[in-house]
């Protein structure tokens, strides 16, 4: 009789979980449009929209084991966000691939290191309009404008690129220069495709364990608008569903963040929420096949 709002076929215990969804609501360094806090519940709430059973890869979500373990508490300080994340990971079952919902993508770096500790070096994609390689914005180094910066950073990390660029100060993008960053721009997915540029960008990874984080903004603003920092001439819902198709098999994990939902007529969640929805049942299609 009640239900607890949970993301759509999340009805496995921890335990025997394949697939865990955990809800990372922090915006505490958001710089144009807050309230990415609100992200991960407005996700679950449109994950009801959709079928359980996914026609194009022919699973069913409420046959799978998807556990929901709710939101991170999280406050309002980056430091203690981050602890907090990579003390949480630390708890997940090895077996489950985790599912982020973000939350800001000042997220990410804590992510990739809590991974990285507990089950070894990983290459992350990162899917982004932004290149956000600043050392420091709005007088914090944990800003989601230096999200990259923080990743290239880890220890643990084996390899990096990024895709769907088309921002960033002239510092960042001479110190991606100077430093050999791969990046990928928009406006090569628009002229090559996006199978074509996401193989340049797997040919610099080379990396066995493999984590892709989506800041929702890589898409263009007409797919996903409620964005914490919209720029337009993106990449395309199908671009984006084709690099999940692609990479679902071999990913350790995701996460998709920056959703403002204020801004929000209810598609970019409806997107996002999607987007995880294909993850899981790409990924469950080549585990049965
Ligand atoms: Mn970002
Ligand atoms: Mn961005």
């Amino acid at each position: 009789m009640f239900q607890r709002i949970g993301f759509a076929d999340a009805d496995s215990g921890l335990e025997e979980a394949e697939y865990v969804v955990v809800g990372l609501p922090f915006d505490g360094t958001a710089s144009f449009r807050s309230g990415s806090r609100d992200g991960p519940d407005a996700i679950r709430l449109a994950s009801f929209n959709f079928e359980s059973y996914d026609f194009q890869y022919g699973v069913d979500l409420s046959d799978l084991k998807i556990c929901d373990l709710g939101n991170m508490e999280l406050g309002a300080d980056p430091a203690y966000a981050e602890e907090t994340i990579k003390e949480g990971i630390a708890l997940l079952p090895e077996k489950a691939v985790p599912i982020f919902l973000g939350g800001e993508h000042s997220i990410t770096p804590a992510i990739v290191e809590g991974l990285g500790q507990r089950a070894g070096a990983l290459g992350v994609l990162v899917l982004d309009a932004h290149l956000d390689l600043r050392e420091e914005y709005g007088c914090t180094r944990a800003s989601h404008a230096c999200a990259s910066r923080r990743i290239l950073e880890k220890d643990v990390l084996a390899g990096y690129a990024s895709l769907g660029i088309r921002s960033g100060s002239r510092e960042e993008f001479v110190w991606a220069e100077e430093n050999g960053i791969s990046y990928f721009t928009a406006r090569q997915v628009r002229v090559e495709g996006i199978d074509a540029v996401l193989d340049r960008a797997m040919e610099k990874l080379q990396c066995e364990r493999l984590y892709l984080s989506i800041d929702l903004d890589v898409l263009d603003p007409a797919y996903a608008p409620a964005v914490g920092n919209p720029e337009p001439f993106g990449l395309s819902s199908w671009d984006v569903k084709r690099v999940i198709e692609r990479l679902a098999p071999r990913l350790v994990g995701l996460d998709i963040n920056e959703l403002t939902p204020a801004y929000d007529r209810g598609e970019t969640a409806l997107l996002a929420a999607r987007l995880a929805r294909d993850f899981i049942a790409a990924r469950a299609k080549h585990k049965i096949l």
